[in-house]
């Protein structure tokens, strides 16, 4: 026995770590068991990116510019047609960040609020009493350690270490995402050769590729970056044929980097009796980019205050007590990207010559929306837009530039997308009418899917 806890989390990630940090600001005491040595948390990825206006909305201290943890920042983005003929301007600003060095800073902060950090320690199975979760079993070096919680938390990222290991009538799903359903991302680390290179400090997106240049370390550095489902050598094919098509000034790859982001529907429920996942454990990432670290920070936010309010008023964390996060998620961003997700199996079957047009005639998106789209994780989209996107598809049927079948297959996607915000818009207030809306969930997700067929 090695202690007893309010919280137990498993993984110092970028949501564990936060999580646990809420926690203890608001007075509860907190474990956090980490597999990694302490120095070596968050190593798998040099560089990233975040959302500037988000360090306000989740209260974290954004970097001093003139430490190490920061590389840069840029206000703008390029988005460009997949021939790299026209482009659109997103207004919205990003930090760029050593995500090893931004870790040991959330560890100190975590750690000056009360929370208990146990690194090179891992989550090895669950200590259930009369069926329902009470902590965990952890190995520390070779000794196995059992921690009592009233809330285990899983944080320990893509493979669902804890909640893969639930029981099947827990009242969560256990699935772990298959190759279909992840980011296989591939990163090339540049340093442009000669003086003569774009001094880049902003992104460029060339969406049809899901391939992206973004600022780096330092100005004569950049980062090549795609994102492809199905397999690392699918990614590598999508980068082959963009360089096929799209100059870039001359460059030497200083490194190569590797890694699987979740790109699927999270669980329909985050909680139960004594549980809670959170971040790539839960599949929460922006579902048009990738990126998790913000997006799963709004689950915590909302957990936080739910468990902050039970714990408080006396009751035990069960499914019950912790329902309000489903809801209060599921409801707002959560129903925001359900809908978006529904929409990516039709648009990933448009061609080059489609994605052309689309992107020349403001279809999909303009400039304006793709900053809404970054900054609200939805378009505004006035009665005058959406006729003018409605002639341009008929026109583009008209001209040979847009095929029918894609004409039918978008109206279809946007009516399912539609239907599925709505559906998680409407998540029941309370688990008993959980099993009826999960079935609806289903059928509509079937629905969307079949799209890809
Ligand atoms: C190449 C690449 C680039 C990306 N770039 C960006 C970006 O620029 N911006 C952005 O927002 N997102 C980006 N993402 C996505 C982002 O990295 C993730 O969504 C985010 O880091 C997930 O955080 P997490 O805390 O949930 O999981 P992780 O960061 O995976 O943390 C989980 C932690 O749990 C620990 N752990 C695992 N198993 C156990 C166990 N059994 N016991 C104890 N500990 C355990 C792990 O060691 C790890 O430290 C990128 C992803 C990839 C692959």
């Amino acid at each position: 026995m090695k202690g007893n806890y309010d919280i137990l989390i498993v993984g110092a990630g970028t949501a564990g770590v936060y999580f646990g940090w809420q926690m203890a600001l608001r007075g509860h005491s907190v474990c956090i068991v980490e597999r990694s040595k302490r120095e070596n948390v968050g190593k798998r990825l040099e560089v990233f990116h975040i959302d500037s206006i988000k360090f306000s909305e989740f209260q974290v201290p954004p970097p001093e510019e003139t430490s190490p943890e920061f590389f840069c920042k840029f206000d703008t983005g390029l988005f460009y047609a997949p021939d790299g003929s026209c482009q659109k301007e997103v207004t919205y600003p990003f930090h760029v960040m050593s995500l090893p060095l931004f870790l040991q800073r959330m560890f100190e902060l975590a750690e000056e609020a009360g929370v208990h950090f146990e690194f090179e320690t891992s989550f090895e199975s669950l200590v259930l009493k009369s069926g329902k979760i009470k902590g965990a079993e952890v190995k520390h070096q070779n000794e196995i350690w059992k921690i009592e919680a009233g809330l285990l938390v899983d944080a320990s990222g893509i493979n669902a270490h804890v909640r893969s290991q639930l029981p099947q009538d827990y009242g969560i799903e256990t699935f772990e995402p298959g190759p279909n359903e992840k980011f296989y991302v591939v990163l090339r680390y540049i340093k442009w050769l000669g003086t003569d290179y774009p001094k880049i400090q902003y992104t460029k997106s060339w969406s049809f590729y899901k391939t992206w240049l973004a600022p780096s370390t330092d100005e004569s550095r950049a980062i090549i970056g795609v994102g492809a489902t199905g397999s690392y050598d699918h990614g590598e094919e999508v980068l082959k044929d963009f360089f096929n098509t799209i100059e870039l000034p001359p460059y030497e790859i200083e490194r190569f980097e590797r890694g699987v982001t979740p790109f699927r529907r999270p669980p329909y429920s985050f909680v139960s009796d004594g549980f809670l996942c959170l971040g790539d454990a839960a599949c929460l990432t922006k579902p048009f980019s990738g990126e998790g670290v913000t997006a799963a920070w709004k689950l915590c936010q909302i957990a936080a205050d739910v468990v902050d309010n039970a714990l408080k008023s006396g009751q035990l964390l069960s499914a019950e007590a912790l329902w309000d996060i489903n809801v209060q998620y599921y409801r707002n961003q959560g129903a925001k990207f359900a809908g978006i997700l529904s929409t990516v199996p039709s648009a990933a079957n448009t061609s080059k010559k489609e994605n052309h047009y689309m992107f020349r005639k403001d279809i999909v998106f303009s400039s304006e929306d793709f900053t809404d789209m970054n900054r609200d994780f939805e378009m505004h989209l006035s009665m005058g837009k959406i006729l003018k996107i409605v002639f341009n598809l008929i026109s583009g049927v008209l001209t040979g530039n847009y095929s029918l079948a894609s004409l039918k297959a978008m109206l279809k996607s946007v009516t399912i997308s539609g239907k599925v915000r709505q559906h998680y818009e409407n998540y029941p207030n309370t688990p008993k009418e959980f099993h009826s809306w999960m079935l609806v969930a289903d059928t509509l997700w079937k629905q969307a899917n079949a799209e890809m067929a």
